[in-house]
């Protein structure tokens, strides 16, 4: 069986391994390549990391989604920092007290990065064992989850067990897909699930929370070249990311015009356009405004372009703001400013 050629691989010391299972977590391989390349030129080491500012962080992690996964590196790498000398412990109870290190990545760092008989189930491991041993039960449930991390154990050899780990991951992930592919298994005769033929009923899950529709009048304000953003709150989904001010309606969106005296700027017309991110589905409505002058208000600032480009931005404000620049430069010649 043929394994994928990922870059975490080539060298798995243990903060490499740490970072590309973080980002792997709801996040598709091809997607994670770059953004992993990038982040280990820009974060060499754990220390390098926890010296970096929280907007650094969040703005290496931009389009990754799911913002809650850097911050928890963050937080994680300057606690290592602190009580680790920037080294990650190779015991699972010292790395489980890490801030965002799950069970998987803990038995992941442990199996490919010191190469411990550690079991790191992920979602494909759950597939192939769940169908392997024709486990029927839920498979969140804590007790499935030990059973799995036990016959994962049980499978993996004294010699070189990462081997045999790393295989169950790309079995998962290349063979026993969601759709499985049985005829090309290797492992078809010992699949309990396939002999019964429920290989397609398996993994047992619970039903996704379902998603959230949204509606969102954005406005872009602008004078003097700046433009009116304000920074998402913590806790809040977007925390760190920056965001035009958005309104749920259009009569908020209006008060808040005639509040701050702007006028609608309809030299511009941005489409609306759905964008999708946890588990919301929103419609962003952009609208340009013009302000007389930048008027000083709280939680808010005015950010000039050039500024706008280093801030760490939500995805869809991100979009709307790279049409908007490209509007701009089409109008008039040349780059905005
Ligand atoms: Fe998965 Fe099919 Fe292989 Fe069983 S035989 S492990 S269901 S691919």
């Amino acid at each position: 069986m043929a394994k994928r050629d990922l870059p975490w691989r080539k060298h798995p010391t243990p903060y490499a391994v740490w970072i590309s299972e973080v980002m792997l977590q709801q996040t598709q391989v091809a997607v994670v390549i770059p953004y992993f390349k990038r982040w280990m030129e820009r974060f060499p080491s754990i220390s390098a990391l926890a010296e970096a500012s929280s907007e650094e962080v969040i703005k290496a992690w931009e389009g990754l989604g799911y913002y809650s996964r850097a911050r928890q590196i963050h937080a994680g790498a300057k606690y290592v920092a602190a009580h680790c000398q920037g080294i990650l412990p190779q015991q699972a109870e010292e790395l489980s007290k890490i801030k965002g290190l799950g069970p998987y990545t803990v038995g992941a760092i442990l199996s490919f990065a010191f190469h411990q008989k550690a079991a790191a189930v992920d979602g494909n491991v759950v597939r192939v064992l769940s169908r392997l041993f024709l486990i029927e039960q839920e498979v969140s449930k804590t007790s499935t989850q030990k059973q799995l991390r036990q016959l994962t154990l049980e499978l993996l050899p004294d010699d070189e067990p990462w081997v045999i780990m790393e295989a169950l991951i790309e079995l998962g992930a290349t063979v026993c897909q969601k759709q499985p592919k049985c005829a090309l298994c290797p492992i078809q005769k010992q699949c309990l699930a396939f002999q019964s033929g429920k290989e397609r009923q398996l993994p047992v899950k619970i039903a996704r929370p379902s998603i959230t529709a949204l509606t969102r009048y954005v406005s872009i304000v602008m004078t003097q070249g700046s433009l009116l953003v304000r920074r998402g709150g913590e806790g809040k989904v977007m925390a760190g990311l920056y965001e035009f001010p958005y309104f749920e309606s259009q009569e908020e969106q209006s008060q808040f015009a005639r509040t701050l005296d702007l006028k609608t700027n309809l030299e511009h017309k941005i489409p609306s356009f759905t964008h999708s991110f946890t588990r919301y589905r929103a419609t962003l409505h952009p609208s340009m405004w013009k302000a007389a002058r930048k008027i000083a208000l709280s939680g808010f600032e005015w950010a000039t372009w050039k500024e706008l480009e280093e801030l760490p931005f939500s995805s869809g404000h991100r979009r709307i703001l790279r049409h908007i620049k490209t509007e701009i430069e089409n109008a008039h010649g040349h780059p905005a400013h």
